[in-house]
């Protein structure tokens, strides 16, 4: 199972820590796009990422870094997650 992890400020957050209505549609489609993104699977080796994590100052503003099994499927993946 992969790894999705969201950091905002450095500290991990989950859905349950979400306050306010907007931080937690923010929250699920972060989520979504992430567990989209962990069922494409690299062209070369068939392999799925093995780890895919949010990171940024807010829910809005995140940078997300893919760790996989090479710099196609993660170069592929952040690409498509910082278009959405
Ligand atoms: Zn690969």
């Amino acid at each position: 199972m992969i790894d999705i992890f969201v950091r905002i400020n450095g500290r991990e957050v989950r859905p349950s820590d979400m306050r306010t209505d907007l931080e937690r549609a923010l929250m699920d489609n972060t989520i979504r796009v992430m567990r989209d993104a962990a069922r494409y699977q690299c062209p070369a080796h068939l392999r799925t990422a093995l780890r895919i994590t949010a990171n940024g100052l807010s829910l809005a503003q995140l940078v997300f870094s893919v760790d996989g099994c090479c710099r196609i499927l993660e170069g592929v993946l952040e690409e498509t997650l910082e278009q959405l």
